[in-house]
């Protein structure tokens, strides 16, 4: 498979508006979009960055895999997205290395992408997103 460039950086945080002053503040990024993602339970805001964006993640839902997430290990780094030119192509591969999936087939993600996480037990603890757009 080849992995064009880091596709975004997810960041889980209790609020949006809170966390999101750091990036837009002091950093001088700009918040983009906010879109909710209503199967992840979900709000989602973008900051571009050139080619990347980093995705700041809020839990709707106290059930939510965010929610649980934070609850675990507090806010920070909760997965890195890397884009590829075919989602299923690359998904094919991986079958065919015998890495283990959390999607086994690509799903629908933020801003539009097909995305699917393979499990961090293959990835040394990191939770690694494959995802496709355009
Ligand atoms: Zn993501």
């Amino acid at each position: 498979m080849k992995i064009k460039h880091i596709d975004h950086i997810g960041i889980a945080v209790k609020s949006i508006e809170q966390a999101g002053k750091f990036y837009t503040d002091v950093l001088g990024l700009t918040i983009e979009d906010i879109e909710n993602v209503a199967d992840q339970k979900v709000n989602v805001a973008f900051l571009p960055i050139t080619d990347s964006e980093i995705e700041l993640l809020e839990s709707t839902d106290p059930d939510g895999p965010i929610a649980k997430y934070i609850n675990a290990r507090g806010e920070g780094i909760q997965h890195i997205a890397f884009r590829v030119d075919n989602i299923e192509e690359a998904l094919e591969e991986l079958k065919k290395k015998g890495v283990r999936m959390i999607d086994n087939e690509p799903r629908g993600g933020a801003g539009g992408a097909k995305i699917a996480f393979i499990h961090p037990k293959e990835t040394g603890g990191v939770l690694v997103e494959i995802c496709e757009r355009d």
